[in-house]
């Protein structure tokens, strides 16, 4: 059945604004589009405001979103947070975890994130022996994302080994292949080798008959994953025509590692191994060099950003005008969820970068819109989303203009508005899929603060 909405102004793309656009929407799929419809056709649903397609949050820990509020506060480095962090995944099973991802996943529909790219790798019990069903977890991702009413991409991410052996220290904690073992926090993180890892991923592919979920892989970083077992997973995504994600570059530290052990940086080990690459997307690069940057945009990968979390962590500004500028495709996640809001990581890539150079305009507002919508629908393997346009899919939210943050947005530039001072409490609605998932700033099926509140707290007094 054909549903149809009428936007009081939408992007379609580019720096303009349309007015009066009519979405006709046939199942998934936006079938018509026609602008210049000054008032709402009978039987239409209205949306006043400015409609763009439904935002992409392209890296995501979903249990990450138990931390809010509890670790921002401390001081310390990346490495005393992730201490913290893995307090917390110890804490979550199969339903715990599916709680606390429905109600984060939920969070993000009322932010207007239509897709999310889940970064996962909280595969087996706490002790490292797998689940009954070795996929529990990962099947209790993709039903949070399926009644929270969100695309996802899951992230399975392969994760063998503790950190590269710095091998100026200790002797007694060296291992002879320049890794360390897994920690005892990080033992349900590893399938034990990567065979194993891509037996259990087909067992999941084959158990997902969802058009609204995709599995794509993940290498977590080469501080736990070693050059021949990138290889594989690389292949294993050019056999399922699947995306790859691999955080690199994070933390300086982790680069010197790298060096020492390969006499390579985190990006040049990942292309080496990975081979053809434009599937691949690196998730911060924030300490790529110009070298790296290059080698990027000649493989035709692309990069997630994550500004709001790579500031919470102190992890550094990254290139951003230097990837865009040679060419490398960027999008942006909201990673540890320190704020899910979309809106915000996109200017902030913009803002950060006028922090670090002195200079400002250095993306348009539209480039910015794209990061936050096609590029991530794009980079976690929608290639037909993140845009309002016949055939696309049928993902888009609207953004209030009446706030006491928008009230008296310039009519000609709405766009700009919302890019620079709208925040997530702003979306009023979100379709996915064509269907209605937020009307009025309220999730049709979630009571996203109790839920939150519920799941979060659980996880914290465990
Ligand atoms: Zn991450």
């Amino acid at each position: 059945m054909s549903k149809r909405f009428w936007c009081e102004m939408a992007w379609l793309g580019g720096a303009a604004v349309n007015s009066g656009v009519v979405l006709e929407v046939n199942g998934d799929r936006i079938s018509a589009l026609t602008s210049g419809v000054l008032s709402p056709p009978a039987g239409s649903r209205c949306l006043r405001g400015l409609t763009i397609p439904a935002l992409a949050n392209a890296h995501s820990h979903a249990f990450h979103r138990a931390l809010r509020g509890r670790t921002h506060n401390a001081a310390g480095t990346f490495w005393t947070w992730r201490d913290l962090m893995y307090r917390t995944a110890a804490s979550l099973d199969p339903d715990n975890y599916y709680r606390l991802a429905r109600a984060t996943f939920a969070e993000m529909a009322l932010a207007g994130i239509g897709v999310v790219g889940e970064f996962h790798y909280l595969h087996h019990q706490p002790c490292g022996r797998p689940y009954a069903n070795a996929n529990a977890m990962g099947s209790a991702v993709v039903a949070a994302a399926q009644d929270a009413g969100i695309r996802l991409t899951l992230l399975d991410t392969l994760y063998l080994h503790g950190g590269i052996d710095p091998r100026t220290t200790d002797a007694r904690t060296r291992t002879t292949d320049g890794y360390l073992p897994l920690s005892p926090d990080q033992a349900r993180f590893s399938d034990g080798d990567v065979e194993s890892w891509a037996g259990r991923v087909e067992e999941l592919v084959s158990a997902v008959s969802s058009s609204t979920v995709r599995v794509g892989a993940a290498v977590h970083s080469v501080r736990a994953v070693e050059p021949t077992s990138i290889a594989t997973v690389a292949a294993w995504t050019r056999r399922h025509d699947a995306p790859l994600h691999v955080h690199a570059s994070e933390q300086p530290a982790e680069n010197q590692q790298c060096i020492a052990l390969h006499g390579a940086s985190p990006v040049e080990v990942i292309l080496e191994a990975a081979g053809a690459t434009e599937n691949l997307t690196l998730v911060h690069a924030t300490h790529a060099s110009d070298h790296d940057v290059a080698l990027l945009a000649e493989a035709g990968a692309g990069c997630c950003l994550c500004p709001t979390t790579e500031r919470d962590l102190a992890d550094g500004v990254g290139p951003a005008a230097t990837l865009a500028g040679a060419g490398v495709g960027l999008c942006v996640g909201s990673d540890s969820h320190a704020v899910v809001d979309i809106l915000e990581e996109a200017r902030a890539v913009e803002l950060d970068q006028r922090t670090s150079t002195l200079k400002r305009g250095v993306f348009g507002v539209d480039t910015l819109a794209t990061m936050a919508t096609s590029a991530g629908y794009r980079a976690l393997g929608w290639e037909d989303g993140g845009t309002l346009a016949p055939g696309s899919l049928a993902d888009f939210a609207t953004v209030s203009l009446d706030s006491v943050r928008l009230a008296g947005t310039d009519p000609d530039h709405p766009l700009a508005a919302v890019i620079y001072a709208a925040t997530s409490a702003d979306v009023t609605h979100l379709v996915v899929a064509g269907r209605t998932v937020v009307v009025d700033r309220t999730h049709t099926r979630v009571d996203v603060e109790a839920e939150l509140s519920a799941a979060v707290t659980a996880v914290a007094a465990s």
